[in-house]
């Protein structure tokens, strides 16, 4: 079916817990996702007008990708499909971007115990936990990360994290993660210069052989998010926010004819049958959107918490969808747009860097 989306109106009525009154209209003066268009632009331009020509051209290139995967995210309906070739691409450019960017700072990817001891590293989202904790209880910073200044210092990835799971949830592990576990994947292995003893060598087989088993290997093999759904620290952590977060899948019991394909499907083993029968998603849920594109019945929809199921149609999914692309697209934008440049240095000079 042809959906009619281009305005979302929502009263303040529409809303609160006993309405199910959500208005979506044409609208030829306001186009879909206009704040959209302006956020993802003021994202990409970081500030400032591209100094050459490449650069505005990569940047006007990521500009219409991005912003065409959310129009059909919202005029298909099909939130996996199209977050999952955002996602996905944005985890490609951030490897090349964050590569070729440390090899043209620092000449190298190796971080040395200078950089270390003088706070020049980035930080990166999967740690987190271990150093809110600390934080917490010692008032001490124990990452050695550049607080307020450098590339990706602690404030600024501490305060986008707060704000995506305070808006998305668990929902950052589908729309924002760039796997921050492949900088040090790549920084531990591809340097074999790096390896000066026995020890280091298998240090270095070892996290090869559980980066490519839980990786690539079984995400191959089951089509399950092997790392994300079982094994990643941060993702544990993250699933705590779920519960403060306004967003949730849920499953309407009166249309789900138990056929099992949200559950087969959930890459992050979310949903088992118990949680179907009950009508939700386990705490694990990274909103994703794929149980909700794979039923046939249309049981499982998008949901804000305290709002009837179902009230307002897809209004929920509208909702939650303009957070989580601003989030991918403040995190993601600028490595399309990096990683675009890189590749058209390679093009017309024969080098990335
Ligand atoms: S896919 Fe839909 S119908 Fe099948 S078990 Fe899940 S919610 Fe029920
Ligand atoms: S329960 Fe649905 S939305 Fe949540 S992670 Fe699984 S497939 Fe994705």
């Amino acid at each position: 079916m042809q959906r009619e989306i281009c305005h979302v109106e929502i009263s303040d009525e529409a809303l609160c817990c006993n309405s199910t009154e959500v208005n979506f209209s044409r609208s030829s003066d306001k186009p879909p996702s206009q704040s959209n268009l302006n956020f993802s632009a003021l994202m990409l331009y970081g500030g400032g007008k591209p100094a050459d020509f490449l650069s505005q051209l990569a940047v006007g290139i990521t500009y219409i990708f991005v912003n065409l995967l959310f129009f059909l995210m919202v005029y298909t309906g099909k939130t996996y499909r199209y977050r999952s070739v955002l996602f996905i691409t944005i985890a490609i450019c951030f490897v090349i971007t964050f590569i070729t960017n440390l090899i043209e700072l620092r000449g190298s990817m190796v971080l040395t115990k200078e950089n270390m001891i003088s706070g020049e590293t980035p930080f990166c989202h999967l740690v987190i936990p271990m150093v809110i904790i600390p934080a917490a209880i010692t008032r001490t910073i124990i990452f050695p990360g550049s607080i307020t200044e450098g590339f990706a210092p602690v404030s600024a990835m501490i305060v986008i994290w707060l704000g995506a799971s305070l808006a998305l949830g668990r929902g950052w592990c589908s729309w924002v993660c760039f796997f921050g576990g492949m900088d040090e994947f790549f920084s531990a292995v591809t340097e074999f210069a790096e390896i000066t003893s026995f020890k280091i060598l298998i240090q270095a087989i070892i996290f090869f052989s559980l980066f490519a088993g839980l990786v690539v290997i079984l995400p191959f093999l089951t089509r399950r998010r092997i790392q994300c759904g079982l094994f990643c620290p941060f993702a544990a952590f993250q699933s705590f926010t779920n519960k403060i977060n306004v967003f949730s899948v849920h499953i309407d019991r009166e249309k789900c004819i138990g056929c099992g394909r949200c559950i087969q499907n959930c890459p992050t083993f979310s949903l088992d049958e118990t949680s179907t029968w009950q009508g939700k998603t386990l705490m694990s849920c990274a909103k994703c959107g794929r149980c909700v594109d794979t039923c046939p019945k249309q049981a499982v929809s998008f949901h804000i918490k305290g709002t009837p199921a179902g009230a307002g149609g897809d209004a929920a999914r509208l909702l939650f969808l303009f957070p989580a692309f601003l989030f991918a697209v403040t995190i993601g934008g600028s490595m399309i747009s990096g990683a675009l440049v890189r590749l058209f240095k390679f093009i017309t000079t024969g080098s990335m860097i």
